[in-house]
């Protein structure tokens, strides 16, 4: 049994424990206490947190880092997005590899320990295992006309093969977003998911104002692109409604799928998520670089939806730090409790994918994927500090073999 004292210690299920402890065992957390023990390991000033949790990211595009700038305007950046994926035509590449490889090392270095991975390809699942990263896999697919839906669901589901529902990999099939995917297979994907108990979802909802217009009248940037793409049906009818109010009609929305975004969300749409159970994935900084605006992130808490963070891919995003994402989350949203962001952040994104068990707080018999940040002597509020944007620097992971923190360069 490793046993860890440190100046605080942030369990997530109840308030930050002043030099508190945590002792590990064959991987597990088996107890967390502020009472005098002999024998721990003392960190110091530090604050030891379970392991933070992207709920949404791309992996298989971090090849894209800084390939295409900042935009003003989404449906620019889609297009630059989509004719430098084009450059490599084989998703098995040794550039997309590596970069996705680095990826994850980097997710880890930062303190992340479990991710919601959207891959169109499938090549980041080995490179997960490799890496020994906790995930659920999304396998995205995309169709507007797809002749036969129930066929690509079935071919994709024989792709995503029989990973466990309670592995430390979990596969799952997902569509891409509301003016990417037909009502078909939106129907066949929550058939799947029906078929699959254990299976989480997600979906792009809400991102810019150009998918706020096609739903309610068909028109505009979307139908343009889909037209050039050839990729339009002359079948699909505009709902006339919000996203949210779209996929909920069609029986897509609940509480095992992801609504990822949520930018061009209104007081109703959240209203009728909270109805649904809908965890909200919050990217901010993705949605600033892509040109879409910021999230209602004080209304989302304020009316009471689920709230998970994701970093989105490095296509939009300058590192896989969730540390970095939260200190945005805090600009954007300074009314809320430093204590809410962080527990999305962790429980949030672990419950929404389909880990509440294993991951998210600091409790007897969760895994023990902890992590230790330096903090400040004497720091007045640590919840407050770790919302600063916290450098890999200043993260250690406790296991067997390094309980030491690295030397600090910033405090
Ligand atoms: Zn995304």
């Amino acid at each position: 049994m490793a046993v860890y004292r440190a100046e605080w210690v942030l369990p997530v299920a109840e308030a930050p424990i002043r030099g508190g402890w945590v002792a590990v065992e064959d991987g597990r957390i088996a107890a967390v206490s502020s009472t005098p023990t002999s024998g721990a390991t003392d960190l110091g000033s530090a604050v030891i947190l379970p392991a933070l949790v992207n709920a949404h990211t791309h992996l298989e595009l971090s090849y894209l880092r800084g390939v295409v700038p900042p935009s003003s305007r989404f449906l620019d950046w889609i297009a630059a997005i989509m004719a430098a994926r084009r450059r490599y035509a084989n998703p098995h590449d040794p550039v997309i590899v590596a970069a996705a490889r680095a990826g994850i090392e980097e997710a880890h270095a930062s303190g992340t320990g479990l991710v919601g991975d959207v891959t169109n390809t499938l090549v980041t699942v080995p490179l997960l295992l490799e890496a020994s990263m906790a995930a659920r896999v999304f396998y995205e697919l995309l169709g507007f006309n797809a002749d036969d839906p129930a066929a690509r669901v079935f071919q994709a589901r024989a792709a995503v093969g029989a990973h466990p529902a309670d592995g430390d990999l979990r596969c799952s099939v997902a569509p891409h977003a509301p003016y990417s995917v037909s009502p078909g297979l939106f129907a066949a994907i929550r058939e799947d998911l029906e078929s699959h108990p254990g299976d989480i979802s997600t979906v792009h909802l809400g991102e810019s104002p150009e998918e706020i217009e096609f739903l309610a009248h068909g028109t505009g940037p979307w139908r343009d692109l889909l037209m050039t793409l050839g990729a339009w049906s002359d079948a699909w009818k505009a709902p006339g409604s919000s996203p949210v109010q779209y996929l909920a009609d069609l029986g897509f929305l609940d509480s095992r799928v992801l609504a990822v975004h949520g930018v061009q969300f209104d007081g109703e749409d959240l209203a009728r998520l909270r109805a649904l159970g809908t965890t909200v994935v919050a990217c901010p900084r993705s949605n600033r670089y892509v040109g879409v605006g910021d999230p209602p992130l004080e209304a989302f808490y304020a009316m009471g939806v689920k709230v998970a963070f994701g970093t989105d891919s490095l296509a939009s995003v300058g590192d896989l730090n969730m540390f970095t994402e939260l200190a945005q989350a805090r600009r954007l949203g300074p009314r809320v409790p430093a204590r809410a962001l962080l527990e999305s952040a962790t429980l949030g994104g672990a419950a929404a994918l389909g880990f509440a068990d294993e991951f998210g707080t600091i409790e007897a018999g969760k895994r023990g994927a902890l992590i230790a940040v330096r903090v400040p002597a004497n720091v007045g509020d640590v919840e407050e500090y770790l919302l600063t944007g916290i450098e890999p620097a200043a993260i250690s992971w406790l296991d067997s073999e390094s309980s030491q923190l690295p030397a600090s360069n910033s405090q």
